[in-house]
């Protein structure tokens, strides 16, 4: 009987044990949101995570959707105050505080208007934009360190600079200082203008005795290069329009006074292969920073390189000179990237990433799929064929070709374009990356995307 008793003990001991065991490992695990606590200062609580196989989960008593390898994610708006959210399932609940705190509506700040004044751009790219915003498709130009500035006005972080009669302009306060008094200072007067075509580039030289300020403009057929000297005269305003061609590049530099506007046609490659061309890949974050995390915990640095690499050994293949910013997973700046790019004279710079989703109410059908960005006019062609050429690879969401202004794509001098392949942080965006053949038809896109682009009409 002891016998028994002891038999049935350790019976029930492994039930129990095992039993144990299953409810822990099969309960689900959240990527986001990282702490159980939190204070926020965003409109939506994001949870991302991976199931078990038989797990149904519910959020705040909404059932949400799982993709068949597990991955979830949801948004849950946030109100004002305390915001408690439960996640439940079969096997695990658990619940989570977020604090919103008031929003703070910022007033725009008032407009000063005064005499004009000259000023001067204290470091090189400078920023000259449309309106008194750090952000968006504003930027009319960057500027030169040392050009001569008029300004009349200033709003918030920013000064208002007088081009002529008919536009103003702004630049951050920060980049602009007061021209040191013991200058010896006379307004720039026009010297000269002349322009010259060769084969396969256009060169256009203005001089003058200062520095100015420049804009550039671009219409379907044209690209107009205008240098304003607002202080010799109130409609003082220097016009170059150069006819675009199709396919083109452009860079302006400036030295003793001469601006020089630089266009260049692209090469028509030989019969389907890259050969004379000089492209670099850019694999996004890499190192300490690793960009989005996926539901089942991929970070995209890993999935931006694999791609890269892939994209590497097709190019070199298609006869394409490559560069790399990065081979491994190490921590490269974006100014570090955009140095890489200037100091090998490229035609075209990738970069690879995949996208998350912002402080959105998610939409898990569409806030998916592939887009493909550009800044300037020059690589939204380029960005439109790599856009459709992916699609045929990797059979996603056709998410757009869309113009953004990121850091990696406003250099004019090479066609830029910023792949963002799926997304990390949707389900059924995570069954396709974590496919096998993800990178290589990523790469195979890429790269038949820029063949096309540089073999069609
Ligand atoms: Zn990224």
């Amino acid at each position: 009987m002891k016998n028994m008793q002891r038999v049935i003990i350790f019976l029930l001991v492994i039930f129990l044990g095992v039993n144990l065991g299953i409810n822990t490992s099969y309960a689900y695990t959240l990527v986001l949101p990282k702490e159980k606590k939190s204070v926020v200062n965003k409109e939506h609580a994001f949870f991302v995570g991976k199931a078990q196989n038989t797990e149904i989960i519910t959020i705040n008593d909404k059932k949400i959707y799982i993709a068949p390898n597990g991955a979830f994610a949801h948004t849950v708006k946030l109100k004002e105050g305390k915001n408690r959210i439960v996640v439940r399932s079969n096997f695990s609940t658990q619940i989570y505080n977020f604090y919103k705190s008031a929003v703070s509506v910022e007033s725009k700040p008032a407009l000063k208007e005064f005499e004009p004044k000259r000023m001067v751009v204290i470091k090189d790219r400078t920023p000259m934009r449309d309106n008194p915003q750090n952000s968006g498709m504003n930027r009319l130009s960057h500027l030169f360190e040392g050009t001569n500035i008029l300004v009349n006005g200033e709003q918030g972080d920013f000064y208002r600079i007088y081009l002529s009669k008919n536009k103003t302009a702004w630049i951050s306060k920060e980049d602009l200082k007061e021209p040191d008094k013991n200058e010896a200072y006379t307004v720039p007067t026009f010297i000269t203008m002349n322009s010259e075509t060769f084969k396969n580039a256009s060169v256009h030289t203005i001089e003058f005795t200062g520095k100015l300020p420049y804009t550039i403009d671009e219409t379907d057929k044209e690209i107009i290069f205008k240098i304003y000297n607002p202080e010799y005269s109130d409609n003082s305003v220097y016009t170059v329009n150069i006819k675009k061609p199709a396919k083109y590049t452009y860079k302006t530099i400036l030295s003793n006074g001469t601006y020089v506007f630089k266009v260049n046609e692209l090469p028509v490659p030989e019969e389907k292969t890259l050969d004379g061309m000089t492209i670099v890949i850019d694999p996004g974050h890499g190192g300490s920073e690793p960009g989005a995390i996926g539901c089942l915990g991929d970070k995209e640095k890993d999935i931006n390189l694999r791609i890269g690499l892939e994209l590497q050994d097709r190019l070199r293949l298609m006869g394409a000179n490559v560069i790399m910013t990065r081979e491994c997973d190490g921590y490269v700046s974006l100014d570090d990237r955009i140095k890489i790019a200037e100091q090998n004279n490229p035609q075209i710079f990738v970069s690879i990433h995949l996208n998350s989703i912002p402080d959105i109410d998610m939409n898990i059908r569409k806030n998916r799929g592939t887009s493909v960005y550009y800044y300037n006019d020059n690589s939204k062609e380029l960005a439109k064929i790599v856009q459709k050429s992916l699609l045929k690879e990797l059979s996603t969401r056709n998410d757009g070709v869309k113009q953004g202004s990121f850091k990696v794509l406003r250099r004019s001098e090479y066609l830029s374009i910023l792949v963002e392949a799926a997304y990390m942080t949707n389900p059924m965006d995570s069954v396709l990356y974590r496919e096998d053949g993800f990178a290589y038809n990523a790469a195979r896109g890429i790269a038949d995307g820029i063949l096309n682009y540089l073999v069609c009409d």
